[in-house]
This record gives structure tokens, sequence and C-alpha cells, in this order.
């Protein structure tokens, strides 16, 4: 899981107030720092200290020329932002709610690792199926079941055989795709399931299962 320190540049946004707090170059109070768009050198990125309110005159904005004329489009940016006519406090604005407040559910959708979309979730997780069954599949196919392959992968020397045929060594793959007995359910299944399932791989048997309308 990230740090909320490393998340939150990328969903937070400063609201305009009274222009005292935000750093007109630097924060992210447009789609993206302006610093970022117009790539200064090192010596001028470090002078570039100006607060918002040094750009607002009179209650409009003030952009210098060499901006607008580099740059139209940070200007027409900038010329949609609604200087306030009442000025207030300046705040942070979290992006991801719809009334910009950070909450812990939100902030643990942000941390949290999403991981891979996978084709075959919705597959095993279902009412359909017993929960111990959708575990296993989950196991196989994510191959973290303690196999004599993996076992020995840890160091642990050991000598292997499938304990169903008693004719090859043991792992996931051959215990759930190639083992002669697992060609026989699968030949089993298609019967069962008035399916043609291909036991080459594991979508390749699910999806032939699924095929069938199983489970609707
Ligand atoms: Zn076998």
């Amino acid at each position: 899981m990230g740090s909320l320190h490393e998340s939150h540049i990328l969903v937070t946004r400063w609201v305009l107030g009274d222009g005292k707090t935000i750093k007109f170059w630097k924060d992210r109070w447009l789609d993206e720092p302006i610093v970022n768009r117009i790539d200064p050198n090192d010596a001028v990125y470090y002078n570039l200290n100006d607060v918002t309110s040094a750009f607002i005159m009179d209650g409009t904005w003030n952009i210098p020329d060499q901006l607008k004329t580099s740059h139209p489009e940070i200007n027409d940016e900038i010329s949609k932002i609604i200087i306030p006519i009442v000025p207030s406090i300046e705040d942070i604005c979290w992006e991801s709610t719809t009334n910009g407040v950070l909450n812990s559910k939100t902030a643990y959708e942000l941390l949290r690792s999403h991981g891979t979309a996978t084709t075959w979730g919705n597959k095993i997780w279902h009412y359909f199926l017993p929960p111990r069954k959708s575990l296993l599949l989950w196991r196989v196919l994510n191959r973290s079941l303690p196999t004599d392959d993996r076992v020995t992968k840890t160091g642990c020397a050991m000598v292997s055989r499938c304990s169903i045929c008693l004719s090859s060594a043991e792992s996931i793959d051959h215990l759930f795709l190639e083992c002669s007995t697992t060609k026989s359910v699968c030949k089993w299944l298609e019967q069962i399931f008035e399916r043609r399932i291909v036991c080459s791989s594991y979508n390749s048997i699910l999806n032939g299962i699924w095929s069938s309308g199983f489970g609707k």
C-alpha cells in the first residue's frame, strides 16, 4: 500500500480564496502546477515563489505578458478560475470526493493496491460456487498451492511424483491441466456441460464451462 503523502499530490487541488497561500507557479491549483509546463531552469525555479494574489489586480487576473504569449493555454485556464468576490481562506480540495472532503473510505481506496484485472475473477467468485472451491481455484490460478515443484524451489530437496497418476512429477500445471486423470475429468465435464472443454489452459477450461450457461 502506498503512502498518503505519495498519493495526495495526484488527487488534490488548491481552491482559490484570498490568493495569499497558493504558490502561483508551484502549487497545483490548475490541472497541473505551472512550473511543470514551463520547465524553467534551476535558477529561475528557485525564484518562482510568488503567491497567487500577486497576479490579481482589482479583482481580475493580471497575468504576465510573457506567460500569456509563451503559454496561451495556461492563460486560458487561469482566466476560467473565478476570483472570489469575498476573499476566503484557501484550502486543499480532494478531487476524488464529490464534496472535496477526504474521508477514510476514499483514503483507503486511494492507498490500497488494486492489483491486476483478471479475466477469471468473476468466474471463480460466484454465489453458485462454495467459497472453499472458489478459494482453491484462486490458489490454482495464482499458483500458490504448495505443490512439490514450488516446495523444491524453496531449497527443500525431495523426490516428486504425482500421487494420482504416479507417473510424473507434481506441479500445479500437471495436477490441473496435464495429468491423465485431469484430462479424463475434462472429458466427463464435456458430457455434463455439453460443451467442448479444452484442457490446455485454466482460462480455456473456465471459458468452456461458463459458455454452457453455468451459474446463470
Ligand atoms: Zn498425474
